[in-house]
């Protein structure tokens, strides 16, 4: 009988959603009550292990006790100024990311998107103030596939059909090219090429890995052209694929980064773009900015969210524990795995197509107990709170190995 009243508890959420929310997600139905760490319950109490990590916002985990401290203690304090005024919290955070990261200037915003798009209006406006390109000229090359959030100007350089699909008219001033392709760069660069934005994997695209030496091949043809290489790292920076970012496996660095979702700690939303005096120094007051933005809040979660990820050496863990786990997921037998790709704990499972669509393996996942989702149809992200146990993965491992083998 409980067990019958409490799945309609969970049904009576998902009603509400459906009836009240506007149809723009298709979720697994399954409704998150409680979490901690790398696990969650649905109101009967059914545990699951979160592997999706909300495409990389939760590296450190649901609710990390430092993160949430950090939380209460600010909340106690202020909550937001505005930048109309200084806060005790975000000159603190601007350094914290200098010091990890090596870049002097941070401009604070507060969703992915956001932060993209304020890569793009950095790029443009450098393009113009400083490589002298003509108004109105210049041009940004980015990659097919790929995924950068979802304003209109954003998904006007989509190749993905749906996200464009009934949204335009788009900006111009977007180039598209192969991505994991160096050559189809330097034909596309002009004189009023501004700058190269690219995923340095790409992660909603379908966990695609460029092959080795890519990023150090774009980085020198963008630096012989004088083009801005601006690396989208919201979904792979932050410790996801073993470094702190992924461009240190190419022992390169971009002129912009961007960093969103793990910055929050999987608790607030806020996003950067990180470069240099130079680059940075093209904003005047008044140029752009976010309510939001830099609010004192989130800049103290973020301050907590990036020391818990730098003293629990979580970029290591996820190196350690991802060789572990593509070692493991690559050893299964099945007839239904095409591939399996990725860097750190940023791993995708290809279906094959003769095996149907990636979204029932999910479904049966998370029977057993796993959360994982679908990403392009054919790939299953797996992608752990970062500071998921080894015990735990091995016990995922052999749930997902039931699934593949089934
Ligand atoms: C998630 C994501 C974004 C968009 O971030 P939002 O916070 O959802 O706006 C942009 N780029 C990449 C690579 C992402 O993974």
């Amino acid at each position: 009988m409980a067990a019958s009243v409490s799945v309609s508890t969970s049904q009576r959420h998902i009603d509400l959603e459906l009836k009240y929310g506007a149809n723009n997600y298709l979720p697994l139905p399954v409704v998150i009550e409680r979490a901690e760490g790398p696990w969650v319950w649905d109101p009967d109490g059914k545990k699951y292990l979160d592997m999706l990590s909300a495409y990389s916002a939760l590296n450190q985990g649901h609710r990390h006790p430092r993160i949430i401290d950090a939380l209460k203690n600010q909340a106690d304090q202020v909550t937001l100024v505005s930048r109309a005024f200084h806060s005790t919290q975000m000159g603190r955070l601007l350094e914290l990311l200098t010091t990890l990261t090596g870049y002097p200037k941070t401009l604070l915003m507060n969703t992915g998107a956001e932060a993209v798009e304020t890569a793009l209006k950095t790029v443009r406006k450098w393009g113009y103030k400083v490589k002298g390109v003509p108004a109105d000229q210049a041009e940004i090359i980015v990659c097919r596939n790929n995924f950068h959030g979802r304003t209109t100007t954003i998904v006007g350089f989509s190749s993905e059909e749906q996200y464009r699909d009934g949204f335009g008219p788009f900006a111009p001033g977007f180039k598209l090219i192969d991505y994991g392709d160096s050559e189809a760069l330097e034909h596309a660069i002009t004189p009023h090429t501004v700058a190269f934005l690219v995923e340095p994997i790409q992660g909603e695209g379908g966990i695609i890995v460029p092959s080795a030496g890519y990023l150090q091949r774009v980085r020198e043809i963008c630096t012989r052209h004088n083009v801005l290489l601006a690396l989208d790292e919201i979904q792979t920076g932050l410790g996801r694929t073993g470094k702190l970012f992924a461009f240190e496996h190419e022992d390169i660095r971009p002129d912009v980064l961007i960093v969103g979702k793990a910055l929050g700690g999987g608790v607030l939303p806020i996003s950067g773009v990180l470069s240099s005096e130079e680059i940075m120094g093209v904003f005047k007051p008044g140029d752009h900015g976010s309510t939001f933005g830099g609010n004192p809040l989130a800049c103290a979660v973020a301050r907590a969210s990036l020391a818990v990820l730098v003293e629990e050496k979580l970029p290591e863990r996820a190196a350690r524990l991802g060789k572990f786990m593509m070692k493991e997921l690559r050893a299964i037998e099945s007839k239904h795995v095409a591939d399996v790709r990725g860097v750190g704990l940023l791993i995708g499972v290809e279906i094959k197509v003769s095996s149907g669509p990636a979204r029932p393996f999910c479904e049966r996942l998370r029977d057993l107990g796993i959360l994982a989702k679908e990403t392009h149809g054919q790939v299953i992200r797996f992608a752990p709170p970062l500071v998921v146990r080894k015990r735990e993965l091995k016990w995922a491992l052999e749930q997902i190995a039931a699934v593949l083998q089934d």
